[in-house]
């Protein structure tokens, strides 16, 4: 199982729980206002008030977590229909883990160390002279300190 297809089940039992929840919610908010309003008719009190007023706040947060259920399954099954046969190697075709190289100018995973087209060292650090930093030899200035990397 690769990273996505991780990423993607654990997105969609995120988008389980949170359903589970709404239905608890729902459940035990509608129970409370029940109960609240069947006191009521014994006089009005702060009890009564407050089980409405909690059961009432049960169910606004449940349609929280219902609009979170519905966005988890929504990204998890687009991650499914987009990438779900994918393997390790082709991870991150058409992503934006994406460089180009240098030298040839192909396309090129930001993971990978040589291009697989020109052979071409992809991860050349230069050593920052003012901070000791290693930083990508693609920067003009270093990203820790901001002195120029001018070679
Ligand atoms: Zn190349
Ligand atoms: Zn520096």
């Amino acid at each position: 199982m690769n990273k996505i297809e991780k990423g993607k089940k654990a997105l969609i039992w995120l988008g389980v729980g949170s359903f589970i929840l709404t239905i608890i919610l729902i459940v035990v908010g509608i129970f409370v206002i029940i109960n609240g309003a069947k006191s009521l008719s014994n006089g009005v009190s702060v009890r009564n008030i407050f089980e409405i007023v909690a059961g009432s706040i049960l169910l606004l947060i449940s349609f929280f977590f219902a609009y979170i259920g519905i966005y988890f399954c929504w990204v998890g099954s687009a991650i499914k229909a987009t990438n779900g046969s994918i393997k390790d190697d082709d991870l991150c075709k058409g992503t934006v883990n994406m460089k180009k190289c240098k030298n040839c100018g192909s396309e090129v995973c930001l993971s990978d160390k040589v291009c697989g087209q020109c052979g071409n060292k992809l991860e050349e650090k230069v050593v920052c002279e003012k901070c000791k930093s290693k930083i990508d030899s693609s920067k003009k200035h270093c990203t820790k300190c901001g002195e120029s990397l001018k070679k």
